[in-house]
């Protein structure tokens, strides 16, 4: 009689499927799946419901909960379906009191997530099994862009404190984890809404210093517009910060940035990647893209497709553009359905020629492995490598790169 967390999503989501699992286990609950949803497309609410048909085909006895940002955008469309027991909302997620099920209590507990002020930390254990864990430091999101429904599943900004962040970096060091990635849902907002307004720069800086047997740091998903000075500096700069830096970028036509109300210039975006590539050479920066927003033109797509090579992105996350109700966006005027799927695929694939470029310019190299699995591993840069031997996950080793093909890098364990 289990507990079992399905994870849809983002890191943000990843982390919180672990509070969620030890928040369930402490109300004492069991035989139940619980489906922590993402919302950030259509698609993805379409495989919420497909993943949920299915794990009540496969567990037709256990209590199914739905949760996480489409259960709280659009919980009715949670609450119809026969297969669901409860939809609950983001905030009540976190809160092992919502998990003590008895039979008065409501189906669907959505609260308004716009009211939710503070991100308390929650402890974690560890990643069950993983060399890397995901750290909460921020939630929520204080802009508004036009195509995104996020803020609306995750209310506004809010911080975790310095302190809390630092002690479960240490717990989580302490438990074998070699390296941690920073997450939130706009972690350059860091601190904002904190007594002396520290920034994500400053709080890289305490965890770099008060957790030296960490051997690894990585951040998550940055806004150009909002990095601070000391962040770039660290990360330009410090062994121990991974030199990877995923970027949402969107787009690289300013019209296009204009009615995506994004912070940034195409300008300012080079003039980033150029700056810390100049004082970290081996730096490599991946991006988030949508293709196919309202109103893009042949001309305004090629222009991001130029912006990748100006930047000199390696890691595409490309997003064929989908219209999300209750956004502006969608109700601008759209790019046909196949145009959206052809810029996107013309996307996917300039982003494996530039990881097929990092990957053969690795070779002949030593660099420094974190094993993920068996002969899985990444190097500082995140690029994907396979052994010629397995090792234990977690493991850090020193290794020559031997040869690449398009997906990985080879070495051999020095
Ligand atoms: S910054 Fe924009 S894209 Fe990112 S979560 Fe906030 S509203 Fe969405």
């Amino acid at each position: 009689m289990t507990v079992e967390v399905v994870t849809l999503g983002c890191r943000l989501n990843a982390y919180e499927s672990e509070v969620i699992r030890a928040k369930a286990r402490e109300a004492g609950l069991t035989d139940a799946v619980i489906v922590n949803t993402c919302a950030v497309t259509a698609e993805a609410v379409r495989q919420a419901r497909q993943n949920i048909r299915r794990l009540r085909k496969e567990n037709p006895g256990a209590k199914v909960i739905v949760t996480g940002c489409a259960a709280q955008t659009e919980p009715e469309t949670f609450a119809e379906m026969p297969e669901v027991d409860h939809v609950l909302g983001n905030a009540d997620k976190l809160d092992a009191a919502a998990y003590a099920f008895d039979a008065g209590t409501e189906r669907v507990r959505v609260n308004d997530i716009m009211s939710v002020r503070e991100t308390a930390s929650h402890l974690i254990a560890g990643f069950e099994g993983k060399a890397r864990a995901f750290v909460q430091v921020q939630n929520g999101c204080d802009h508004r862009c036009t195509f995104c429904i996020i803020p609306y599943g995750r209310g506004n900004s809010r911080s975790v404190p310095a302190g809390e962040v630092v002690a479960q970096v240490r717990a989580l060091a302490a438990q074998g984890v070699r390296e941690v990635v920073l997450t939130g849902v706009d972690i350059t907002a860091y601190g904002a809404d904190l007594p002396g307004r520290p920034t994500l720069g400053r709080l890289v800086e305490q965890i770099l210093n008060l957790v030296p047997e960490l051997p690894r740091l990585r951040l998550s998903s940055l806004d150009v517009a909002e990095c601070d000075e000391r962040l770039i500096e660290l990360a330009a700069s410090h062994e121990r910060l991974m030199p990877h830096l995923h970027l949402s970028l969107q787009a690289g036509h300013d019209m296009i940035l204009k009615r995506m109300k994004r912070r940034h210039t195409t300008a300012q975006a080079v003039a980033f990647c150029e700056r810390l590539r100049r004082m970290r050479p081996e730096i490599v920066f991946g991006a988030d893209l949508i293709a196919g927003f309202p109103t893009e033109t042949d001309e305004m797509f090629e222009a991001t497709l130029a912006h990748v090579r100006d930047c000199g992105l390696t890691y595409l996350h490309v997003f064929p553009f989908s219209a999300r109700e209750r956004t502006p966006a969608a109700r601008m005027p759209q790019v046909k359905g196949d145009v959206i799927k052809a810029r996107a695929a013309r996307l996917r694939a300039a982003g494996e020629d530039a990881v097929a470029w990092h990957l053969a310019a690795l070779a002949g190299r030593d660099v420094e492995l974190l094993v993920e699995q068996n002969v899985s591993a990444r190097t500082p840069t995140f690029a994907p490598v396979k052994l010629a031997a397995p090792h234990q996950a977690g493991a850090l080793l020193r290794a020559r790169i031997v040869r690449a093909d398009r997906r990985f890098a080879y070495a051999e364990a020095a």
